[in-house]
């Protein structure tokens, strides 16, 4: 089994999701944003939890080292937690997650490569001459969602999905 973020919770097969390791904290956040998912969710089994304070704790710590404290939610810290109490792997694809915890020793796994269905890839297009190309890896990230300037015409580039 392993512990589920509210993200996987939402878009994961239902059948998939069953039996697989909760936080209660994530009760209110579903309801919140997918009303009807979390009626489906409440009727399977699943292993409802709360971290202790002791893993919690840990969790705190290992994400004041890594910097990504001041961003994470009491559902991440929750599930972070019950991923290292019950020495299993989460998934997610939050990336301070992810990293809070690897560095606490825990397998992650994301959730569109573990069986997802909503699959997507993102492109640029250029907002004047709409020509497309691939994401290099080496884009930076930024505020905006500008990631480069055209080769073509000079204009700024948009992520699209594709
Ligand atoms: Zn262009």
């Amino acid at each position: 089994m392993a512990v589920l973020d509210t993200s996987a919770l939402l878009n994961w097969p239902i059948e998939r999701c069953r039996g697989q390791i909760v936080s209660m904290l994530q009760q209110d956040e579903l309801a919140r944003v997918d009303e009807q998912r979390w009626l489906l969710i409440e009727g399977l089994e699943m292993d409802w939890r709360t971290a202790s304070d002791d893993q919690r704790q840990l969790v705190h710590e290992v994400a004041s080292k890594t910097g990504d404290l001041p961003r994470l939610s009491d559902v991440d810290i929750d599930l972070i937690a019950l991923a290292i109490g019950n020495e299993t792997k989460l998934i997610t694809d939050d990336y301070r997650m992810k990293n809070v915890a690897r560095e606490a020793g825990i397998e992650v796994e994301g959730i569109m490569t573990s069986g997802g269905k909503k699959q997507w890839k993102w492109l640029l297009r250029c907002i004047g001459c709409r020509r497309t190309e691939e994401v290099s890896t080496d884009a930076h990230r930024s505020k905006k969602d500008d990631v480069k300037l055209c080769d073509r015409c000079g204009s700024p580039m948009k992520l699209k999905r594709a």
